[in-house]
């Protein structure tokens, strides 16, 4: 998607503080982080949100979640612990619409849910 930005920092046409890489993710430091650790792990196929998820994509957001595991224990966040939000529309508060996960950790949050 051309005027997608998380496309463009995928594409390296917006600068990122890349913190993993494979053929099917990419994850960043959040340009406007609200926790001491915030990563974004996005998918590099444009997929808006959660409603636009189907079968063929269980691998993939399996694989996420499982990086995101992989990452909190090189990020060394594991054991104190880490929260992991994905927003889905616009109550929700989403404001890019490439699908992502944020990996949020380094201070005990308030209770959400
Ligand atoms: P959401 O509100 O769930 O859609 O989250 C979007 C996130 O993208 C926000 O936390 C923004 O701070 C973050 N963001 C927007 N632009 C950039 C950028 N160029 N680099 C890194 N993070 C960004
Ligand atoms: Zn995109």
């Amino acid at each position: 998607m051309s005027d997608c930005i998380f496309c463009k920092i995928i594409n390296g046409d917006i600068p990122s503080q890349k913190v993993y890489e494979d053929e099917l993710i990419y994850a960043f430091r959040d340009i406007n982080p609200v926790a001491p650790v915030h990563i974004l792990i996005i998918p590099k196929e444009h997929i808006c949100c959660a409603n636009e998820l189907n079968d063929s994509h269980k691998e993939l957001i399996g694989h996420i979640i499982l990086t995101a595991t992989k990452i909190a224990k090189a990020e060394g966040i594991a054991e104190d612990g880490y929260r992991l939000v994905n927003n889905c529309g616009e109550n929700a508060g989403q404001t890019v619409f490439h699908i992502h996960f944020h990996l949020l950790a380094g201070e005990k949050f308030d209770r959400m849910v």
